[in-house]
């Protein structure tokens, strides 16, 4: 008898379990396409328009995964995949150049349920390498591959390994040729301090994100776990196998499902020693201060004094949006409790 309404329970909890449709007012996601010298009169209407349309893109592809009742892992994955596979953006296809006319791709993901992360960097073949740091987080017993061995261990998990000639895009040649031109010596730092915009023959002018334009994404799923991911190019003109913050853990990447998820773009150095995406948590932990007032203190306050330029996408525990960023503009967006899709670039 006991047995029998045990089971009966059983049978009404799975049926409940099976057919109880996530709470879709409970989930969110929020995305970045990076920060920079972003200014209306370097945009036209109809590059405006192909960033705001892939945002929202993006931003539907991990809300997709999340109301189908995926995690916030995958949904941050997918998101970020649309966008590196767009050249608009700085990761994936699009990514900058370094000195040598390479492209060397960095990513990162990190769950906030377990704290488990991932990262890869100074990869030049694999086509999405925010996979790459999903697979190093899952299917490895490390936290971040880089060069060479992260390409090898990508191709024995089964990614999308593509000819670097894959990455190449005119826009991003004729930024490195600029940049090189005007100081052929040009250091990663003094690129920094130029501010121009971009234009490319053929006369698209472009914003000035030669220096950021890195993606980034943080899902909150129906279980009440976060995630958060980054992915990026570097920085245009890098040399020496510089890597900067995006696969940072703490740095450009961290998310805790008691403080937040936190995604980062900017100007990497800065973002490293600021230990940003860790610090904007630890705030919230230990001050209880709510995370957007801890990622203005960080961004607008203790960057600033740095010199350090760039901004963030977070997500706290309640679902709660955040954006923060002491630039002209970050490509950004999220969705809302009503499933419906916000974007915005400029300040
Ligand atoms: N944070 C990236 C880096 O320093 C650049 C960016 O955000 O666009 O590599």
């Amino acid at each position: 008898m006991q047995w029998k309404v045990l089971g009966l329970v059983a049978v009404a909890l799975s049926i409940s379990g099976a057919t109880a449709m996530a709470d879709e007012s409970n989930l969110r996601i929020a995305i970045h396409g990076g920060a920079g010298t972003i200014l209306r009169e370097n945009l036209t209407p109809e590059l405006e328009q192909a960033y705001r349309a892939k945002l929202e893109e993006a931003l539907r592809a991990g809300y997709t995964v999340l109301t189908s009742g995926g995690t916030a892992v995958e949904a941050v994955q997918e998101a970020i995949v649309t966008m590196e596979d767009s050249p608009l953006f700085n990761a994936g296809k699009g990514a900058v150049f370094t000195h040598h006319k390479t492209n060397e791709m960095d990513a990162s993901i990190m769950e906030g349920a377990t704290l488990n992360a991932g990262a890869a960097a100074g990869v030049s073949t694999v086509r999405n390498p925010i996979r790459l740091a999903a697979a190093v987080m899952t299917q490895s017993s490390h936290v971040m591959l880089s060069g060479k061995g992260a390409e090898q261990f990508a191709a024995s998990v089964g990614l999308q390994i593509v000819d670097p000639a894959y990455f190449w895009t005119e826009r991003r040649w004729q930024q490195l040729l600029e940049v090189q031109k005007n100081d052929p010596q040009a250091s990663v730092l003094s690129e920094h301090e130029s501010d121009r915009a971009a234009v490319v023959p053929g006369g698209t002018r472009w914003p000035d994100d030669n220096k950021f334009g890195t993606v980034g994404a943080v899902a909150l799923d129906k279980h009440g776990n976060l995630a958060a991911g980054t992915s990026t190019g570097g920085m245009t003109n890098k040399k020496y196998g510089r890597i900067g913050d995006s696969p940072v853990i703490g740095a450009g990447t961290y998310a805790d499902n008691s403080a937040g998820a936190i995604s980062a773009t900017g100007h990497g150095e800065f973002f490293i020693r600021a230990a940003v995406a860790h610090d904007i948590c630890a705030r919230t932990l230990y001050r209880g201060v709510s995370l957007q007032k801890a990622a203005d203190e960080v961004i607008m306050d203790k960057l600033v004094k740095m010199g350090g330029e760039g901004g963030i996408v977070g997500l706290d525990p309640a679902g709660n949006v955040v954006f923060s960023f002491n630039s002209t503009g970050m490509y950004r967006g999220f969705i809302d409790s009503t499933g419906k899709a916000h974007t915005a670039i400029f300040r």
